[in-house]
């Protein structure tokens, strides 16, 4: 008698009642977020969805291996690029040859560094570029990995902040980076006024707002540090996603605000409650902090949603 033995593997994994598993399954496809390497697990009445990175919600799971698919290196998609952690060029061709959505495999040579917050990349394998597109939540972003700063991983943030964003409101990205924050928020808001310190980024982001249609984005090439200076207006909003560095643009956010905004300040982060004391003092009320993606043992990405006072 021949005893099948199933190999599991530990993966994150998306907790949702059974009666919504095919239409988030569907959902994380079309993201290409869906691990298909792996099974989806039953769990009494919910599903467990393999997920290719972390995210929201995900919890950490043992599946079982998908004897019907190839087991992919691993690596992370932003739009028809894969990044792999690894100079593994046979692995790549393995990714280009079983995802056909990808046109690039590139190889990430070092960490996010620098003023610009950029990465060098090496190309593995398919065509030779770092550019490519993204689709998020309905809109298309223009992407250069080595020139300009973009995280897929912040799409649900983005969303999150899109839905406390009212319609008059007269909103301030500090780092917009391509734009993926200001164009999102844009859909709501009166003005989004979209600040960098990168002229690429800044490129990108006008080739974003044109190719997204969007007519309420201010695009600044400048440093945030001057914006006090340079505008005459007072936001009712403000996304500061600096997290190595953001601490030292607060004080300026904070002028920067009418009485009563709100600012959503990313940081990285080693204990609960780090800044508390620091935005206290601002004059700013912490109405809640919460871990973006974790970052490395002991170190997470949070973001504060702080109220300023009067
Ligand atoms: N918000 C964008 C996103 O989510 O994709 C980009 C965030 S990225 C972590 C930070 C951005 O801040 C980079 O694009 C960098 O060029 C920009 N930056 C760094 N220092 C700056 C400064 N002093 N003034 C304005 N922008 C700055």
């Amino acid at each position: 008698m021949i005893h099948v033995v199933a190999i599991t593997v530990g993966q994150w994994g998306l907790r949702v009642p059974a009666r919504e598993g095919e239409t988030t399954r569907r959902a994380l496809i079309d993201e290409e977020a869906l691990d298909l390497s792996l099974k989806v697990r039953r769990d009494g009445d919910a599903l467990l969805l393999p997920l290719l990175d972390w995210r929201e919600g995900a919890e950490q799971c043992l599946f079982e291996q998908n004897p019907e698919r190839v087991v992919l290196p691993r690596h992370e998609l932003v739009g028809g690029i894969a990044i792999m952690p690894e100079r593994d060029r046979a692995g790549a061709q393995k990714i280009l040859a079983s995802r056909p959505s990808l046109h690039t495999i590139v190889y990430a040579k070092g960490e996010v560094s620098g003023e610009y917050r950029t990465r060098e990349f090496e190309v593995l394998a398919g065509t030779p570029t770092t550019r490519t597109e993204v689709i998020e939540y309905g809109h298309r972003f223009h992407v250069d990995l080595a020139a300009a700063y973009f995280s897929a991983r912040l799409s649900s943030e983005r969303q999150r902040i899109l839905q406390q964003t009212g319609r008059n409101e007269t909103v301030l990205d500090m780092f917009a980076g391509v734009g993926p924050f200001a164009i999102t928020l844009a859909a709501r808001a009166a003005l989004v006024v979209a600040c960098d310190l990168n002229p690429q980024a800044v490129e990108l982001m006008l080739e974003n707002i044109a190719q997204n249609r969007t007519k309420n984005v201010l695009p600044v090439l400048a440093d945030a540090r001057r914006l006090a200076g340079i505008f005459p207006w007072r936001f009712d909003r403000i996304v500061m996603n600096l997290p190595l560095s953001g601490t030292e643009f607060l004080k300026e956010a904070f002028r920067l605000c009418k009485a009563g905004a709100m600012i959503h300040f990313y940081s990285l982060v080693s204990e609960e409650g780090e800044h508390l004391s620091c935005i206290q003092k601002l004059g700013g009320e912490v109405i809640a902090e919460r871990v973006v993606r974790s970052y490395s043992p002991g170190q997470w990405h949070a973001v504060y949603d702080v109220r300023v006072g009067n």
